[in-house]
């Protein structure tokens, strides 16, 4: 049998979190169907101090606040995967998931995004032996060890911060001659001593018995290509928006789902919330920003198709 809801959220980073706290002290039937564990990319951040309020947290901390309050305010949390998205004639929505169906009026995607490959030789056979795509999982393996962080914005040059934690010998190398991170985060890299190579780009990732080895970059100034002895290659550069459940919803040009200011994509009743959707700025508390608007927002969309008017 089918599971009725007012609002449906797929996805419980922080964005779906804050939704479904918000829809659901607003006293909206509400649940968050999550195929992992609350909180998304979250989890994995070694220490947030950017979120207002909580000085120094850990992203596990301040996910498990996220989903503590969500659920307080009697939001449903589902372990479930999502495989479709259906649109039925009355406007409303049927999720088919690995724990049934689900139907409501308002779908909210807070699907997030995923790492994105550097696409060089050695990458993909070298996952788990020396490339990692998470410095929190995968750091303390390379303690004391020489290690390369690939990528130019806030994840690679904060992961670096992290990874300096546990080594003195870091390397951050970046495709421009000027970082993409927020310069707050750029100023504490080089306070903290961690080695730049800029303009530069890596051609492979190279391998013996079984393990990462060097890495060969190429100086896109000079021309000259050379390599260098890495234990560990750390790779953030950037990520792919995970939009499969919604074909039809318009995108921009990278691919990010288009809302307007309700958070309301192309699809009404569809609102997309957090990392998938098109913003400049991607930050955990821009997402509980996303998910706040659009609860309020879906609330008033509920009301308008049951002839509510304010
Ligand atoms: P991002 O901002 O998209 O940066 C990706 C970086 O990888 C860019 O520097 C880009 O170079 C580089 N890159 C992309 N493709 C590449 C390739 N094929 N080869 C080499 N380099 C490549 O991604 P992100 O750093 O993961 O951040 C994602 C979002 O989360 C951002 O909005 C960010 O602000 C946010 N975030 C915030 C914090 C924080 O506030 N503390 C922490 C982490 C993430 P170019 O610069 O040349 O394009």
């Amino acid at each position: 049998m089918s599971k009725n809801y007012d609002v449906l959220i797929v996805g419980g980073g922080p964005g779906g979190l804050s939704c479904g706290q918000y829809s659901a002290r607003a006293g909206r039937k509400t649940a968050i169907i999550e195929e992992m564990a609350a909180g998304g990319q979250t989890m994995i951040i070694d220490e947030i101090e950017n979120y207002p309020g909580l000085g120094k947290i850990s992203g596990y901390e301040l996910a498990a606040a996220f989903e503590q309050q969500a659920t307080g305010f009697g939001c449903d949390f589902v372990y479930a995967t999502v495989n479709s998205i259906k649109r039925l004639e009355d406007g409303s929505f049927e999720l088919d998931t690995t724990d049934g169906a689900y139907l409501s009026p308002v779908v909210v995607i807070a699907t997030g995004a995923k790492h994105r490959n550097l696409e060089v030789p050695g990458e993909k056979e070298m996952v788990g032996h020396g490339v990692s795509y998470c410095a929190t999982c995968d750091g303390p393996f390379f303690r004391n060890k020489k290690i390369l962080v690939c990528g130019g914005g806030d994840s690679a040059c904060q992961e670096a911060l992290y990874l300096k934690k546990l080594s003195d010998d870091v390397t951050v190398t970046h495709r421009r001659d000027r970082f993409r991170a927020q310069a707050s985060i750029v100023k504490a890299m080089e306070e903290a001593g961690i080695k730049t190579k800029m303009n530069t780009t890596v051609q492979s990732i190279n391998a013996e018995n079984g393990k990462v080895k060097s890495v060969t970059f190429v100086n896109k100034s000079s021309g000259e290509t050379y390599t260098e002895e890495f234990d560990g290659v750390f790779i953030f550069v950037g990520n792919i928006p995970q939009t499969q459940l919604v074909p039809d919803c318009e995108k921009d040009e990278a691919g990010f789902i288009k809302t307007d200011r309700n958070m309301m994509t192309s699809i009404p009743g569809i609102y997309a919330i957090g990392d998938v959707r098109d913003t400049p700025f991607r930050q955990v508390v821009t997402a509980a920003s996303d998910g706040a608007i659009a609860a309020h927002y879906a609330s008033e969309y509920i009301d308008a198709r049951a002839g509510i008017k304010y």
